[in-house]
């Protein structure tokens, strides 16, 4: 295979200089790119392209970029085929999951912030000491380093770097090393729209080689991460060093509470696919399902049945629900932490293997269901990220709501009930960035994404985003014209 240029810095792709990089088909095994990870040296390239362009792009005005960003969504919608077909290939994505989810989400984010560059806010300026105006200015940082993981590679690519060019920012993204490929793409179309080059960089490599280098570049003022907690912990000790703005998305352990009023049959049904969305690789995914003990067995009869329907398969396959895990690698930390339920007493009611009849080179798991682990067990407290859903009952309603935040994370949550006083309870007690009632997954472009507790700080999409990618100036200008102002009273006594 040709060796493939898995680089974008100032419009042009590039080779990169450092350890020779494969990207692999997570359903077969087979290497699908070939290049070279980016070294400081290439992370000294990109932030120096995103710097010169800064100038110039911070100077657009809003409504400038919003045109850009619009031509943006134009060229994204032209390439959506080929989008879905890269990011199904290269993540292990159900062809199904890229074309219905991964990229329209991707353009209609596109879509959201092209209109929202046009819409920062701030509070009206206005006379409040009486003695001067005040007046708000809202200002890009300057060049931002982000970070994101494998799991969703196009749509987190999207809500790193959309924000940040809205508001002004210039970009250098480092994806995972793992699937690079749609980030590549979406960074190109953004310049086949007219977006200038340099703008938008990517620089493809491994986290502690291109990485640490963004997150202690000097000219960096801003880091954004996505991923795991213990890797997000060391990006903020980092960043310390220079004092970097830091916004961080890391790992979730959703609580999904089935209160004994609720619509049995949608809670399944909620759970299994919020369980299961993407094989688990999903930071908002179900994984400890607390059910009101008078529904605690057909629930778990009916999520058994409903797992059993779910079909494993190529992932060109129209007909595939579920496609492989990320990596091997990642199958056996997987399998190791549900042996150690198993281990542990845990009853493995579904799943639990590695499934046959599927491709030999995928990482392929099968669906999987566990009761009897007890709440401290590490298969309840600690992220799997895989397709395994954990069953447990509770009580009372008190119960239910200190199980749900009886752990480190705070990512999301979801509550099901038909009595609107027990999911008011719920949305305000569960200590988590994000409590769907009766539903579990569903994501807007309108509103925020982000973390309680160890998942992290700061808000990806919506317009609360902004927060994270602007400063704030007040300007305050007297209009008096005094030399002798009422407030020197406190260093010059009454003259
Ligand atoms: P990870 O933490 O292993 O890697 C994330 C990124 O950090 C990758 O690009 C990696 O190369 C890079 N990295 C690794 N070491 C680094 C270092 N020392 N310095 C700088 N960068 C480094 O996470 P992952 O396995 O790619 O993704 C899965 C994790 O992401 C899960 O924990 C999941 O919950 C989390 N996640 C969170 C959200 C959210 O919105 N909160 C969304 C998606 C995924």
């Amino acid at each position: 295979m040709s060796q493939q240029e898995l680089q974008y810095i100032g419009g042009a792709r590039r080779l990169g200089s450092g350890e020779p990089l494969s990207v692999t088909a997570p359903a077969t095994g087979e290497v699908i790119a070939t290049g070279k990870g980016a070294t400081a040296a290439d992370v000294d390239a990109a932030v120096a392209a995103a710097k010169a362009a800064f100038p110039e792009w911070a100077g657009t005005t809003p409504g400038e970029r919003s045109d850009l960003m619009h031509a943006w969504v134009r060229v994204l919608h032209e390439r959506a085929d080929e989008l879905a077909a890269v990011e199904s290939v290269n993540a292990g994505k159900p062809i199904r999951l890229a074309q219905e989810f991964d990229v329209p989400g991707t353009i209609d984010n596109t879509a959201f912030f092209a209109g929202a560059a046009r819409h920062l806010e701030g509070k009206s300026a206005a006379e409040y000491s009486g003695d001067h105006t005040s007046s708000i200015r809202r200002e890009p940082l300057g060049v931002i380093g982000s970070i994101s993981p494998w799991n969703y590679p196009l749509q987190m690519a999207a809500w790193k770097i959309l924000p940040a060019v809205a508001a002004g920012n210039t970009i250098v993204l480092k994806p995972s090393e793992l699937t690079p490929l749609t980030s590549l793409l979406f960074a190109e179309a953004a310049t086949a729209a007219g977006v200038p080059a340099g703008v938008i960089n990517v620089v493809t490599g491994v986290g502690p080689v291109a990485g640490q280098a963004l997150v202690e570049h000097p000219d960096v003022a801003m880091v954004s991460f996505t991923g795991s907690t213990v890797v997000g912990r060391q990006v903020a000790a980092t960043a310390a060093g220079s004092v970097k703005r830091v916004h961080l998305e890391l790992g979730g352990k959703a609580p999904f509470v089935v209160f004994d009023d609720a619509d049995l049959e949608a809670a399944a049904r909620g759970a299994v696919a919020g369980a299961l969305i993407n094989v688990g690789q999903d930071c908002t995914a179900a994984t400890r399902a607390y059910v009101q003990r008078p529904l605690f067995d057909e629930f778990v009869g009916r999520v058994a049945d409903l797992m059993d329907r779910v079909t494993l398969g190529p992932v060109e396959d129209p007909e595939t629900d579920m496609g492989p895990l990320i990596t091997r690698k990642h199958r056996d930390k997987v399998s190791g932490m549900v042996d150690r339920a198993r281990d542990a007493g845990a009853k493995v009611v579904r799943g639990g293997r590695i499934p046959e009849h599927t491709h030999e080179g995928g990482a392929y798991y099968e669906p999987t269901l566990i009761t009897g682990a007890t709440q401290d067990s590490e298969i309840v407290q600690q992220e799997v990220f895989g397709p395994v859903l954990v069953v447990l009952p509770f009580d009372t309603d008190d119960e239910a709501i200190a199980l749900a935040n009886d752990t480190a994370y705070g990512l999301a949550a979801s509550a099901w009930s038909t009595n609107v006083y027990r999911t008011q309870r719920a949305s305000r007690e569960i200590q988590a960035g994000c409590v769907w009632i009766n539903d579990h997954i569903p994501i807007i472009s309108e509103m925020p994404h982000g973390g309680y507790k160890a998942s992290g700080f700061g808000k990806d999409m919506s317009a609360y985003a902004f927060d994270e990618y602007t400063n704030i100036k007040h300007v305050m200008s007297d209009i008096t014209a005094a030399a002798h102002k009422p407030w020197h009273d406190v260093i010059f006594r009454a003259e």
